[in-house]
């Protein structure tokens, strides 16, 4: 039995999901798998596990003497719900405990544990039945996080699995547990293991609609809300200066003008949060004039709990896209906020009209930090009361959303933004970027302003971009990265059975056909699946073995990186020779797509022009016929004259090595850096502006990620960079050959048996065939590789292959 403190056993009554304890665990006691839907505060993290535990699960001499395990998509989460409800129950931080990546509480008195879900997910490698375990509780399912999405569909298979077992074996078992190697647990497979989903949203049908998934759809259980109501208001506009700036405004005037009541703020990532908590403890002081120079000292040695820095050292981090800082153009750290004029500001006054109550113009703001990567201690504050006579403000990522609540709001001020991890399909380009978010999230995040009382929500942005530009919900994470990742990835969770895995959603279909693209399939029978396909491409990386078809060390690692494994190895293998910042760059290059205007597209474009030709024709129409005929002259000199700039361009910047089209694009990358990467210098060099920019970011985000990621690398950020020397040149084209492996053509002439045209001079690449590895069809090299106007060479490299009236080979 729990004893727990008078004042913790009220605040309990008052949640939502006490009043349905009974009903919960009939079910769970019912039913294999249980969801439950409960709006974000009505106490499903901190009560569901207190019912289980008070049901006798954990307990080493009831019926389910397994751990009761919570999972939670963010580290932050599991860390301060785990000290929560260790509170509660009044148990210590051993029996109630917490396991992220960088350090745990778990030990043999464990008996309840939160932990990320990838921290499960490594578990299930070592240990597949969950043998520790009595429940599994696995939270936040509404998010659909890629972790999450791939350990519902295991903890199926799991619940299949110990099922069966328990009908062909009813003997107990002995099992290790590997946590301390003298305990020894005696569990029957006839216990069966019981897993609880929770959800902050009533979506939930992708889990009980799929029959792949589970056989009987789960019972769905709902836990009424108990919200009050929150008035929304938007800008007027969408702002054009930064979103930080913005949020500084709206809570300076929520702070001077509107009555009592904490502010819950959203941003992206940490930086913007450091940058406008520095400028809003600038602006307003931490505590009351009244208070003691005790008071202040303590007050002090807070905030420096926010200096410790977390150390990345794990070789299995697990990335939060909210960790990642994307370097330049996330925010603009020029902008002074001292500069605003506030008092000109009258754009936008809804909300703040009904109930003007001027505050003293430097009342105190307790104004607190909240993000994955700040210390524990430091977040957890933002649970304290504030300090007397002060007003909380906090300042969080997304994890304030669903995850935690924070008590006492009733201002939430939302940027509508969030940074996520985002795939392009057609170019299948992969990157972090900060973006819009949802209209389910923005009301999640506007519902947090409702838990205590009636409260105010302030959007900074307008009606109309909400209305236009906001999806209505967050698509889940596997739809918004490639199939070869998601593959990469569960081999590096030593998921095997990829082919038929009950993905909650199945990763769409035009993904998998882009895959198809992008790997050479015919490398398996062709009545295979692709994702047998992308495990022999992940064979030949070297990423899992080609025997066990289990992952490997490096395999492991190139998971780690949000990129096309095959772009994950180049990196990996440009670390080991000091090529790293150039393989950047031309993995960004190759990943955003040749920024070159083509060759044949100068017909109807002039140096510089991007392609938006032709629209002029009806002027042209109307002139003269006379005058047209001398345009036409005109218009073939300019042709033929920009023709020969563009040959001239290509070559010169081949120079670095004139046999690889892709040392062509690093010594681009390098040249438009160098000249500063200007417009105009993409316009005297056939270049496509956007796609320049979108290099050049791309190399910003890569780099910050890797020197995050992998311990001991310290990459320049420093966009400029000197010119490989020759040994690195030689590094690089074999760093290229070892990504490009499977993607090898050898020429005709030499690839028959016997070779009859072995020695063979040839003038030129025009009508020379090559094998590839995967086809019967002859194969030439592209006129628009480097390798066109020179003599052909025994073997290519190549990246792409187009399918025309003749095939070609374009690349190295
Ligand atoms: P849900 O998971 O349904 O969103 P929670 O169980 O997280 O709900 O929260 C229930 C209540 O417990 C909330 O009102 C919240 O404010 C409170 N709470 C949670 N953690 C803490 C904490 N560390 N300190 C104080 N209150 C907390
Ligand atoms: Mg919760």
């Amino acid at each position: 039995t729990v004893k727990r403190k008078p004042g913790i056993q009220q605040a309990r009554m008052q949640l939502p999901v006490c009043a349905e304890e009974q009903t919960i665990m009939e079910a769970i006691n019912n039913n294999a798998v249980v969801i439950i839907c409960g709006e974000t505060g009505s106490g499903k993290t901190t009560q569901v596990p207190q019912f289980l535990y008070e049901a006798g699960y954990s307990h080493p001499d009831s019926d389910n003497p397994g751990l009761i395990g919570i999972t939670q998509p963010r580290r932050v989460a599991a860390v301060s719900m785990s000290k929560r409800v260790a509170m509660e129950l009044g148990l210590t931080e051993h029996e109630v405990s917490y396991q992220i990546r960088y350090d745990a509480t778990v030990s043999p008195k464990t008996r309840v544990k939160f932990m990320t879900d990838g921290v499960l997910l490594r578990e299930l490698a070592q240990d597949f039945l969950l043998t520790k375990y009595s429940a599994i509780v696995i939270d936040e399912a509404h998010e659909r996080s890629l972790n999450t999405d791939i350990l519902i569909g295991v903890v199926s298979r799991v619940l299949r699995l110990r099922a069966e077992l328990s009908k062909e074996d009813q003997e107990k078992v002995k099992v290790n547990d590997d946590d301390n190697g003298d305990t020894f647990w005696l569990i029957g497979w006839e216990v069966p293991l019981r897993v609880i989903i929770m959800s902050a949203t009533l979506r939930v049908s992708d889990f009980t609609l799929n029959k792949t998934l589970f056989d009987k759809p789960p019972p769905v259980l709902k836990v009424d809300a108990r919200q009050y109501p929150v008035s929304v208001h938007f800008n007027k506009r969408t702002p054009d200066i930064d979103h930080v700036t913005e949020a500084f405004k709206k809570i300076r005037k929520i702070h001077t003008r509107l009555p009592a009541g904490g502010i819950l703020v959203f941003l992206t990532g940490q930086n913007e949060i450091s940058v406008l908590c520095k400028k809003l403890r600038k602006k307003f002081p931490p505590l009351s004039p009244k208070a003691s120079a005790r008071q202040r000292a303590v007050e002090k040695e807070k905030e420096a709990l926010e200096e410790k820095k977390e150390v990345v050292t794990a070789k299995n981090a697990e990335v939060e896209a909210e960790d990642l800082e994307l370097g330049e153009g996330e925010i603009d750290k020029n902008v002074d906020l001292e500069d605003f004029d506030f008092d000109e500001d009258t754009e936008d006054e809804e909300g703040f009209t009904d109930e003007e109550e001027e505050q003293e113009p430097d009342a105190p703001l307790h104004v607190l930090p909240l993000y994955s990567l700040l210390p524990t201690a430091a977040q957890l504050r933002v649970f304290d009361d504030p300090p007397p006579g002060t007003r909380l403000c906090v300042v969080a990522t997304n994890v304030a959303e669903t995850s935690l609540t924070i008590p006492g709001v009733k201002y939430v001020v939302d940027c509508g933004k969030v940074k996520e991890r985002r795939y392009d399909s057609t170019t299948g380009v992969q990157s972090f970027e900060i973006g819009w978010t949802s209209k389910a999230s923005a009301d999640q995040r506007a519902g947090r302003a409702g838990r205590t009382g009636p409260g105010h929500c302030y959007r900074l942005f307008s009606s109309a971009v909400f209305d236009n530009e906001f999806e209505q919900f967050s698509t889940p994470e596997i739809n918004r990265m490639p199939i070869e990742g998601v593959v990469l990835s569960m081999k590096s969770m030593n998921i095997d059975t990829v082919t038929n895995f009950p993905f909650p959603t199945p990763p769409e279909r035009e993904h998998m056909a882009k895959a198809e693209r992008h790997f050479r399939f015919d490398l398996c029978p062709p009545s295979t699946s692709p994702l047998c396909h992308i495990t022999q491409l992940l064979a030949y990386l070297g990423a899992i073995d080609s025997d066990t078809k289990r992952v490997t060390e490096l395999g492991r690692t190139m998971a780690m990186f949000p990129l096309s494994p095959r772009f994950s190895k180049m990196l990996l293998i440009g670390q080991q020779h000091d090529c790293l910042p150039y393989v950047i760059a031309i993995v960004s290059a190759l990943s955003v797509g040749d920024p070159f205007i083509k060759d044949y597209h100068l017909d109807d474009a002039r140096p510089g022009d991007s392609d938006d030709g032709g629209s002029d024709n009806e002027d042209v129409a109307r002139r003269e016929v006379k005058e047209i005929r001398r345009e036409e002259v005109a218009e073939k000199e300019r042709r033929k004259l920009a023709r020969r700039m563009y040959y001239k361009v290509q070559t010169k910047h081949a120079g670095l090595d004139p046999t690889s089209d892709i040392l062509k694009l690093l010594n681009v990358v390098g040249a438009y850096e160098f000249a500063g990467a200007t417009e105009k210098f993409c316009e005297d060099n056939f270049l496509r502006p956007k796609a320049m920019d979108e290099i050049h970011k791309l190399r910003g985000q890569l780099t910050n990620l890797i020197t995050t990621n992998l311990p001991g690398v310290d990459v320049l950020v420093d966009p400029r960079m000197c010119p490989p020397t020759p040994i690195q040149l030689r590094a690089l084209r074999q760093i290229l050959a070892a990504g490009f492996i499977d993607s090898v053509a050898l020429r005709a002439d030499l690839a028959s048996a016997g070779a009859a045209g072995k020695g063979r001079k040839f003038k030129s690449t025009r009508g020379v065939p090559y094998r590839v590895m995967w086809s019967d069809e002859d194969a030439y090299i592209h006129p628009g590789s480097v390798l066109y106007h020179d003599s052909p060479p025994e073997m290519v490299v190549y990246q792409e292959v187009f399918k025309a009236s003749r095939v070609w080979l374009k690349g190295e």
